[in-house]
């Protein structure tokens, strides 16, 4: 498959899965963690399919879109290890839904990020809440779901807090 297919397909991907989650969320109190701004394409599109949700967005860089940066209270910068770790006082309870786009295209680096990454995750979502990632996370606490038709195996990941 041509890297143009492959981006196209992940891209899709994406949007498929944010609606497949945003549609399972009524009755999951609790803001939405974007990790990993980038261009800003996922997070403009989460904060049009949940205007309601308080979104804090995490990256160590501004990147993006000048029409999708994120107010200063919202935007979290820096390594998303420290960040998400400290970030409780200010993001307000534990979140529904989680959304992680952090995958380096190296192996031994994404092996390196699931493995801090997926406690942290399980500190901070709120029991019933989702998780959607483009690595696969070690997540004890939460049953793995099936994803939407239309999806490849082995390109999302999408987890739900028991
Ligand atoms: N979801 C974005 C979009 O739709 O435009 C794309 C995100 S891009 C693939 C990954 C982003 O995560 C990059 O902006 C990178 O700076 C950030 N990132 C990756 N690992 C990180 C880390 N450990 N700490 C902070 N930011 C990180």
């Amino acid at each position: 498959m041509s890297r143009l297919d492959s981006f196209i397909r992940r891209l899709t991907a994406q949007k498929i899965l944010l609606e497949d989650v945003t549609a399972r969320l009524a009755g999951v109190e609790g803001p939405v963690l974007e990790l990993g701004l980038g261009n800003g394409r996922t997070y403009d599109h989460i904060r049009e399919i949940l205007p309601d949700r308080d979104i804090y967005v995490f990256d160590r860089d501004l990147a993006c879109h000048p029409s999708c940066i994120p107010d200063a209270e919202h935007m979290i910068f820096g390594e998303i290890r420290d960040t998400l770790a400290y970030c409780g006082p200010r993001i307000k309870g534990p979140a529904a839904f989680i959304h992680c786009d952090l995958g380096s295209g190296d192996p031994t680096m994404d092996l390196a990020t699931s493995s801090w990454l997926s406690p942290l995750i399980d500190l901070h979502t709120a029991p019933g809440g989702y998780v959607l990632s483009g690595l696969p996370l070690d997540l004890p606490n939460f049953e793995t779901l099936p994803k939407p038709e239309g999806i490849r195996p082995g390109r999302y990941h999408l987890y739900r807090k028991q």
